[in-house]
């Protein structure tokens, strides 16, 4: 590798990615394929036309947009498609795990059942295994907006496949909507098994309650974005001393919090937090997958290659994966590591 380029340094490195949404992944030109194969109607002309769409201002237009692309998903080979092509574009970029969010409120709502959707997306990580050598796992996510009894429904349906999924996850429009509304199916979520994770997105109304909700009255192991928990040091506390990992969105932050240089990413690594970085929605953000995202925090944040390497051992950290694979990733990445800094591209200190 040589004293190569930050952008060569990101790109060989072994990485994982733990915040991603399968929906957010449906790139414009595989929407219109899976539109054609279900002779669904698309409002419009082509690709471009689609992605020039795009448009947001807040996370209430994004999530219209959103959910429209969900609807051309029907078939078992529909969400096997959707999470192969991810899967597929990530092992490019040298992602070796990954663990992705589906919504199924999103597909029940519509009549698919919840065994279509699950064969599906179970099958295109076994072929994507096979094909690209990628390991990944499911996080089954809630649609907080919805009501607690519709969660419950969607629970219900997932216990029969739930050694098809790791974790549950909460997502979505968080106004009016705090985590302790889906108290009852956290913890019994906890009961079968399931690893505990949810959205706290960045500067929601009543943020530091749900941050504080999230935490001590659900239990989750991670936050998804958790950006406020910087500005309360009790929170911050709580975080240090629980151990939470949080999966932080760059691009996604840039959206939410333009110009201010990615003041999250940057003040959790200051404060010793253990934050990993994440896609979110790559289909509706300009295509940025975890390349690009690292690249963003070294050139606006200023992370360093030893910043990118701590976040990645963050990263496999916080992975719900058995610690043999831990130890194997741990290896890649270390292995990565020596031959960087053997070359001088990452200092011994
Ligand atoms: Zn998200």
């Amino acid at each position: 590798m040589g004293n190569g380029s930050i952008v060569e340094f990101i790109a060989g490195l072994p990485k994982a990615e733990l915040h991603v949404h399968l929906e957010g992944t449906l790139e414009a030109e595989l929407k219109f394929r899976l539109a054609a194969r279900n002779a669904v109607d698309l409002p419009y002309a082509d690709v471009d036309a689609m992605r020039a769409s795009y448009v947001y201002h807040d996370l209430p237009s994004f999530l219209a947009i959103f959910y429209e692309g969900s609807f051309v998903l029907h078939r078992e080979e529909d969400f096997r498609d959707l999470v192969y092509a991810y899967l597929e574009k990530v092992a490019g970029q040298n992602v070796v795990y990954a663990e992705m969010f589906f919504d199924p409120q999103q597909h029940t709502d519509r009549g698919i059942p919840f065994s279509v959707m699950i064969e599906g997306l179970t099958r295109g990580r076994i072929e994507a295994e096979r094909d690209f050598g990628i390991r990944s796992q499911l996080i089954m996510c809630f649609v907080r907006e919805r009501s607690a009894e519709s969660a419950m429904a969607v629970f219900e349906m997932a216990l029969p496949y739930k050694h098809l999924i790791v974790g549950l996850g909460l997502d979505s429009d968080e106004k009016d909507n705090p985590p302790e509304k889906f108290a009852e199916i956290f913890r019994r979520g906890r009961e079968e098994g399931f690893r505990l994770t949810m959205h706290c997105d960045v500067d929601q109304k009543n943020t530091h309650e749900h941050i504080r909700q999230a935490i001590e009255e659900i239990g989750v192991e991670r936050i998804d974005h958790g950006a406020n928990l910087l500005d309360r040091p009790e929170l911050i506390a709580m975080a240090g001393e629980r151990g939470l990992f949080f999966t932080v969105c760059p691009y996604a932050n840039e959206m939410m919090r333009p110009g201010e240089r990615q003041s999250i990413a940057r003040g959790m690594l200051d404060r010793g937090l253990r934050l990993t970085l994440n896609l979110d929605d790559p289909a509706y953000m300009e295509g940025k997958y975890i390349n690009e995202n690292m690249l963003m925090v070294h050139e606006l944040a200023g992370f360093e290659r030893e910043d990118l390497l701590t976040v990645t051992r963050n990263a496999f950290d916080a992975a719900w994966i058995d610690e043999d694979l831990r130890r194997e990733l741990h290896g890649k990445l270390d292995a990565y590591a020596l031959a960087a800094s053997g070359s001088g591209a990452v200092s011994s200190a």
